[in-house]
């Protein structure tokens, strides 16, 4: 709905236009001021609007951050990604191909289930970072860790295959930059239906009559004065 535009009142003192703009100047001053007295604190942060990145690399990234993905190991170092392809099919850039292997006899410290990916590749140059893949894993094999600097000079270099997305994994673990397991999301259950043959209420909330009782009521109303007008239509053509 549009909304409607309120003309301003302007006082005196805005009307003159001076004073506003004395104000704008101070305004103005003040920042300077404090900008000049921050620009001669200690290293790094020497003006307090700016990090200064590179070289400074302390400000704390969001838990939320979405960067280079990685696949995770168990806690006993086994890769728990089953190969199932749902990140796969859920990316909605079609930049994920994963390739399934079987689990040899021997192998159960390697892998932690059955079924493995034999190959696992991610074109970055594809990839728009969304977390859907991270989102559908069962498995939780699938991580976007927090690592933002992608920059590449090659093609070829912002390909990730297995081995790149396992190194990613022990570099962040290694750096205490693992993502802490996600918490369980609470399922809300549905209320019960009721019982088929049960009797239907007809309160609406806080006991007052629901709105179809009312209408019930209006309808029978004006049926009566339909019916009432009817009658002293007839009775005005029988004079
Ligand atoms: S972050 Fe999004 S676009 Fe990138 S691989 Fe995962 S699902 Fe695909
Ligand atoms: S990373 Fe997860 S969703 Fe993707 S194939 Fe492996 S287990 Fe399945």
């Amino acid at each position: 709905m549009a909304k409607p535009v309120v003309k301003k009142e302007y006082t005196l003192g805005e009307r003159i236009y001076l004073l506003e703009i004395l104000k704008g100047m101070a305004l103005t001053w003040r920042h300077f001021v404090f900008n000049v007295k921050a620009s001669f604190r200690p290293e790094p942060h020497t003006v307090p609007t700016c990090w200064q990145y590179p070289e400074d690399r302390t400000r704390e990234i969001s838990p939320i951050f979405r960067g280079l993905h990685m696949l995770c190991l168990d806690e006993k170092g086994r890769e728990k990604c089953i190969a199932c392809g749902t990140c796969a099919k859920t990316c909605p850039a079609h930049c994920i191909t994963v390739k399934k292997g079987k689990r040899k006899e021997g192998e159960e410290d390697k892998y932690a289930s059955k079924m493995y990916c034999a190959s696992f590749d991610i074109d970055l140059l594809h990839c728009i970072f969304c977390g859907f893949c991270q989102e559908a894993c069962p498995k939780e094999a699938i991580v976007l860790g927090r690592e933002f600097e992608l920059a590449q000079y090659t093609r070829e270099e912002c390909h990730l295959d297995k081995q790149k997305l396992l190194a990613n994994y022990r570099k962040a673990k290694e750096e205490g930059k693992l993502r802490p397991p996600r918490k369980a999301v609470p399922v809300v259950k549905p209320p019960p239906k009721p019982e088929a043959g049960a009797p239907k209420t007809t309160e609406g909330k806080a006991g007052k009559p629901a709105v179809a009782g009312k209408a019930k009521k209006g309808q029978v109303e004006v049926k009566k004065a339909a019916e009432k007008a009817k009658g002293a239509g007839k009775a005005e053509s029988g004079d």
